[in-house]
Parts: C-alpha cells; sequence; structure tokens
C-alpha cells in the first residue's frame, strides 16, 4: 500500500500528511516528515481524519427541493434561474457566497465566473470573518495583501509575541514550533483578554481590556522610540511617514496612560515594551482577536507600524505574521476571491479590469467591488440579491445575527448550496443542493498561513453523483453560455491558467524550492511539492507601492464604550481544541468530541457569585441579536465582567450554544469584516 501525500483538511497550518487507503472507506494518516510546515507532526484533529471520510451525513445526488434529481436537470436549472434572474434585474442581482474550504481551482473558476461572465464582483467568502482585516492592514501598509513572514522566521525568533491568538488550541503544530524555539531560549509574550493554554505558558501574559490593541502597539512603537531602536535608516529608504504620525503617537502612548487604557499593570506593561525594544529578532503573530474587530485594521496596521518603523521585517526572525483560519484562506486571497479584489491582487483600477477582462476572453468585468458578507446577506434580506449560490460553508450558523441571515435565505427567491453534506441549517433553504466531492476525493491545491502551495490529493473515488466543486461551477458556466471559457477537463488546467494571471509562469526566479527540498515542483502538476513564489518579501526594502514604499498608518485608539444598561457584560467567542466550524466533519470523530461535550458559557468567579451562576448550572446568554443556552464553567481565565462561548454548535447539534444568533452585524470599515470578540451581553442563570 503506497502512501499519498496530502494536506490536512482544516487549519491554516497546513499539514502535510501521508494517507494509506486501507479499506473501504479506511485510510491510515501520518504526518509528512517532508513537509515543511509539520515535519512529520499532526494535531488531534489532523490526527483523526481518518475517522471523518465515512458516508454519514452525505448529500450523494443533486437534489431539486425534496426530489433527487440528475446532474443535467439541476445544472441546468441553476443556470437558467441565474441567466434569467440576471436578465430581469441585472447582474448584481445574483451572488456567491463561498470558502476557505474550497481548493485554489474552484475559488479560481468562481471568481472568474462571477466577476468576468456574470459582470458583478459580488462573490465573497467565509474568509471575510477570518482574516480580511489582516488583508486590508497589509493592502495601507504594503500595497499589497502580502504576509511578510514564514514558520522558519518563528525558528529564528529569539522573542515571540502572540496577540489575540489561543494559537495552542487553533494552531497547535504552530504552537508546539513556538515551544520548541522557547525551549531554545526565545521569550513568548502573550496578549490576550483571556489565560488561554497559550497564556499560561507564556513568559509573559497582558491580560488587556478587548479592544485597547491599538493603545498597546502605539505605546510599544513610542517606547522603542524612546530607546532609540526606531530604524530612521530604513524609515528614510523605505518608508513614508505621515506628517501627524509621531505627534499623533504620542498623544496617550506613555506607559501610565497605556496601562490604564488596557487595564494592565504598568510592571508587566513595562515589562513588555522592554523585551520588544532589546529584542531585534522578534515575530509578531496575530489571529481573530485583531481581525474580528470593528476596530480590526487599525489593529493590524499598529502591529505594521511597530515593525516597519523598528525595520523589523524582511529579515531572518523579525516579521509580522498573520496566521490563518482556514486550509486554502490564502489561496482564496491569491486568485481575489473575495468582493473587494477583482483577481490575483489585482483591484478594480480601469487598466487591471481591462487586462484580466483581455485574458479571460470574458464579455464583460465588474466593474466595481461587491458585497462583503454581512452586506451580502443584508441586500439579501432587503430582496435586492435574487438569486444565492452557497459553496461549501454555513452561514446560517457561523454569520453574526444569523437568525437574520436564516430569515434573508428563507426569504430569497433562488437559493443554489453546493456542499458535502446533505443537511445544514443553510441547505434547509435551499431549492437546489448539489453534492460536492469531500476531503480525499478531490484535487488541488492550497495555501497556508506561511505561503507554502501544497497539492490535496484524492484517496478514494467521489462517492454517489459527487462531483468536485470546480467541475460543478464550470458545468454551470457553459450551460450559462459560456462553453470555451469554461473548457477545462482537469484541475491542472485551471492552475495553469492562475499561474498564467499572475505572472508566475515561466518565470524562475520567483519560484522557490522550501527548506529540505533539491527544487521546487510546481512543473509537474500531478508531482507537485510543497512550494513557495517568491523570496522573502521585502527583503530589498521594495514595496509594491506606486513608489516602492511601505507607509507608516496614523491609527489611534477609538474609545471603549461603557457597558449597555441591559447587557452590561462582554462576549467573546472562538474555537475549541477539537472541533472546527459548525463540526460537520469533527463532530464524526468521538475522541474528537470527548474533549468538550457541550458548549460552555466561561464565566470569572467574580460575576458568578453576583449573579446566582453555579459550576455546571445552565444559564441562557442574551445579546440585543438574540439568546442562547449554555453550561456555565466559573473560570479565573476570564477578565470579570466578561463571557466566552464557543462558535461550534447548531441547531442541528444541539438545543444551546447557538452562538451565531448573538453578535450584532458591525463590521469594520475598511475589511468589512464582523466584530465577534466584543458584543454587550448579558447572562442569567436558568
Ligand atoms: Fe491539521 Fe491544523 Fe492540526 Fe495541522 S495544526 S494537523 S493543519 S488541524
Amino acid at each position: 500500500m503506497t502512501a499519498i501525500k496530502t494536506t490536512c483538511a482544516y487549519c491554516g497550518v497546513g499539514c502535510g500528511i501521508r494517507a494509506t487507503v486501507t479499506g473501504d472507506r479506511q485510510v491510515r494518516i501520518e504526518g509528512d516528515p517532508d513537509h515543511p510546515a509539520n515535519r512529520g507532526k499532526l494535531c488531534s484533529k489532523g490526527t483523526h481524519l481518518g475517522e471523518t471520510v465515512g458516508l454519514e451525513g452525505r448529500l450523494l445526488t443533486p437534489m431539486i427541493g425534496k426530489r433527487r434529481a440528475s446532474w443535467d436537470k439541476a445544472l441546468d436549472l441553476v443556470a437558467k434561474r441565474f441567466r434569467d434572474t440576471i436578465a430581469q434585474h441585472g447582474p448584481d442581482s445574483v451572488a456567491f457566497y463561498v470558502s476557505g474550504q474550497l481548493l485554489t481551482e474552484d475559488y479560481y473558476l468562481a471568481n472568474k465566473l462571477m466577476k468576468g461572465f456574470i459582470g458583478s464582483a459580488n462573490i465573497d467568502t467565509n474568509s471575510r470573518l477570518c482574516m480580511s482585516s489582516a488583508v486590508a492592514g497589509h493592502t495601507r501598509a504594503f500595497g499589497e495583501d502580502i504576509v511578510p513572514a514564514t514558520y522558519e522566521d518563528i525558528d529564528a525568533a529569539d522573542l515571540i509575541v502572540l496577540v489575540g491568538s489561543n494559537t495552542a488550541w487553533c494552531h497547535p503544530i504552530i504552537y508546539q514550533r513556538i515551544r520548541a524555539r522557547c525551549d531554545a531560549g526565545a521569550k513568548l509574550v502573550v496578549i490576550d483578554p483571556r489565560r488561554t493554554e497559550t497564556a499560561e505558558q507564556a513568559d509573559l501574559h497582558l491580560a488587556l481590556r478587548p479592544g485597547s490593541d491599538v493603545a498597546l502597539m502605539n505605546g510599544a512603537l513610542a517606547w522603542a522610540r524612546a530607546a532609540g531602536v526606531v530604524d530612521a535608516d530604513f524609515l528614510t529608504a523605505s518608508v513614508t511617514t505621515p506628517e501627524d504620525f509621531w505627534t499623533t503617537l504620542d498623544e496617550g502612548s506613555d506607559l501610565w496612560s497605556v496601562a490604564k487604557t488596557c487595564d494592565v499593570a504598568p510592571a508587566d506593561l513595562r515589562r513588555f515594551y522592554e523585551l520588544f525594544a532589546a529584542t531585534p529578532r522578534t515575530v509578531t503573530l496575530f489571529s481573530q482577536g485583531i481581525n474580528q474587530s470593528t476596530t480590526g485594521t487599525d489593529q493590524v496596521n499598529a502591529i505594521l507600524n511597530l515593525h516597519l518603523a523598528t525595520g523589523r521585517i524582511g529579515k531572518p526572525g523579525a516579521a509580522p505574521f498573520s496566521i490563518t483560519g482556514q486550509p486554502n484562506a490564502m489561496g482564496g486571497r491569491e486568485v481575489g476571491g473575495l468582493a473587494s479584489t477583482l483577481a490575483a491582487h489585482m483591484d478594480f483600477a480601469p487598466e487591471n479590469r481591462a487586462r484580466v477582462q483581455r485574458f479571460w476572453a470574458a464579455p464583460t468585468i465588474a466593474p466595481k467591488p461587491g458585497l462583503k458578507a454581512v452586506d451580502l446577506f443584508r441586500e439579501l434580506g432587503q430582496g435586492r440579491i435574487k438569486a444565492l449560490w452557497i459553496m461549501a460553508t454555513n452561514p446560517a450558523v457561523s454569520m453574526p445575527d444569523a437568525g437574520a441571515v436564516r430569515e434573508a435565505l428563507a426569504a430569497c427567491p433562488f437559493v443554489v448550496v453546493s456542499d458535502v453534506i446533505a443537511e445544514t441549517d443553510s441547505s434547509a433553504h435551499a431549492h437546489v443542493r448539489l453534492p460536492a466531492a469531500a476531503w480525499g476525493e478531490k484535487d488541488g491545491t492550497v495555501t497556508n498561513s506561511d505561503r507554502t502551495i501544497s497539492r490535496q490529493r484524492a484517496l478514494f473515488p467521489p462517492p454517489g453523483d459527487a462531483k468536485p466543486d470546480w467541475w460543478i461551477i464550470k458545468e454551470v458556466g457553459r450551460r450559462m453560455g459560456w462553453k470555451t471559457a469554461f473548457a477545462y477537463d482537469r484541475p491542472a488546467e485551471i492552475w495553469r491558467e492562475h499561474c498564467r494571471l499572475s505572472h508566475y509562469e515561466n518565470d524562475g526566479s520567483r519560484l522557490f524550492a522550501l527548506p529540505g527540498q533539491s527544487s521546487a515542483g510546481n512543473a509537474d502538476y500531478d508531482a507537485m511539492q510543497p512550494f513557495r513564489w517568491g523570496g522573502t518579501p521585502f527583503a530589498d526594502g521594495h514595496f509594491p507601492t506606486a513608489d516602492g514604499r511601505a507607509r507608516l498608518v496614523t491609527v489611534t485608539q477609538k474609545p471603549l464604550p461603557a457597558p449597555l444598561r441591559d447587557w452590561p457584560l462582554t462576549l467573546n467567542t472562538g474555537r475549541y481544541r477539537d472541533h472546527w466550524h459548525t463540526m460537520t466533519r469533527t463532530g464524526l470523530a468521538p475522541k474528537l468530541a470527548r474533549h468538550r461535550e457541550e458548549p460552555l458559557v466561561e464565566v470569572h468567579p467574580d460575576d458568578a457569585t453576583r449573579l446566582n451562576l453555579t459550576d455546571g448550572g445552565l444559564a441562557r446568554v442574551g445579546t440585543p441579536q438574540g439568546t442562547s443556552l449554555y453550561r456555565v464553567s466559573v473560570s479565573t481565565g476570564q477578565r470579570p465582567g466578561e463571557l466566552f462561548v464557543p462558535i461550534h454548535w447548531t441547531d442541528r447539534t444541539a438545543t444551546g450554544g447557538r452562538t451565531g444568533l448573538l453578535p450584532r452585524p458591525l463590521t469594520d470599515p475598511y475589511s468589512g469584516q464582523p466584530g465577534f470578540k466584543r458584543t454587550p451581553a448579558s447572562i442569567a442563570a436558568v
């Protein structure tokens, strides 16, 4: 039995797997020792992937309403309804809502169909909920959405700062790498309102007030400047500094003011600032605690400012590092699968639109950015989107104000859901359901958090009538009338086209093998080895802006709102270690369910006493958007006045824990990312 090299289905760490098929829908999973992301290691979720490849709950045939249908009939109906809707109401009356679970080839085709052929940019993705603030922050600072760090930078760092990230649970293999570096002498600082498993093992934990990250990072830069570690030569040569930057930064950035704003001990803050100032090789990793905020982009830029101003970028062990949640969030970014980008990192400038339209030989091209996720579902609810195709995601659970999203789906004249799972909270509202091939059944590429591109490979043939997403999209495109533009027989052809549009193919200078490999393997799609495009970003001090210079962005701490009378607490949301999204896969592995069997609301002991909550009792959490039931866990890891709940449970998995009902649909003004981390809330025992 030969092991097949593929990658994990879950998070953005992008671990390599050696999968050996041992029987009918049976597979042995091992970490791939040759993959540079994990070097043979796997976390609990990856280890138990083999338990999740059964057919329980699978959608195996196309369905029109409650009836089985042939592919021809279902695809013809989808193409006709989209064509008719566009003819009657225009291209902006339709939308796609896609997913970081899609492979790059799937993402590329969905983007091409919507932006080049339908002529709208109404394609957004659940990655909007995950890392779009990092995208907007990178673009403001660097001119393009480029992650300027790799996992090898962690191996070279002397100080590792984790901001808004429970890495030990959410990116376990990155965390093992961090621990190995700490064992060799590096220091670890964790900045997070909660004392998570990650924070417990840090040299220093700053349990800051939620939403005060800009103040904390601006204070770090003011301290660094006073300590003389701002890199004046680098700023002069490579960075544009707005006139008001330093004067604005200095306002309220003294140690005592920042400590008060952030509600942390001045001595702890000073220790962090001194460590940062004294350690040139610093990597700052940030995740959802930064991104999922109504001030997420400013928070990202406060971190990028700190690294740019101290010249800690483009050098080994010195970089800001956005770590992504999903296996292919980065692949989606590369093809332009967000409503706010056109294709291949290009925006909607006239010359880009002309170039992409020419390349695709497309009849039209989207004239402007489309609707971002929260706006998309709001317009769906207002009746302006009249046909929606949801691919590989479950917005009726995962969007903020999920109750309103459900109502919008129920009222939409035509909803298509292509998914692996037969019954989801979203597909309950679908007029047509299309069976998609799952992990282990499809072929393509994914890009992980450090820009390593790897192959996912099929282990089994798709069951029943299931088909890969790229095949479903190209069939709809062909049936809408664009036969030549969507004439693909295999994903390798789509990959090649993506590379040509991105200027990558035939540009060997930008193709890099990874440590431990003798060559980069993109020449042969089938034998492709993990690789990266491009060397160390910004190592030459050149940035992809018009003048080649990066930009410091003036950002100020927004006032933090006083508690509301009826919702005096602050609700935070996040992942558990052994579950993934809405548990459609991890729910199939009994060993994973044991880690946390039900959704808990974590409450500080003082709040529990004051509100008569008992550990193990039930409580109802309420917000201005809705309510849901949880079991209480009294925990000193919470700050007083703050609650934490997990995101995974749905109507189909529990009577409570419907976290999506609780957050408000408020978004960051630059990125459109919703703020999941700070919702006014109440709690009462039941
Ligand atoms: Fe999979 Fe992420 Fe775990 Fe790696 S760290 S095995 S990619 S879930």
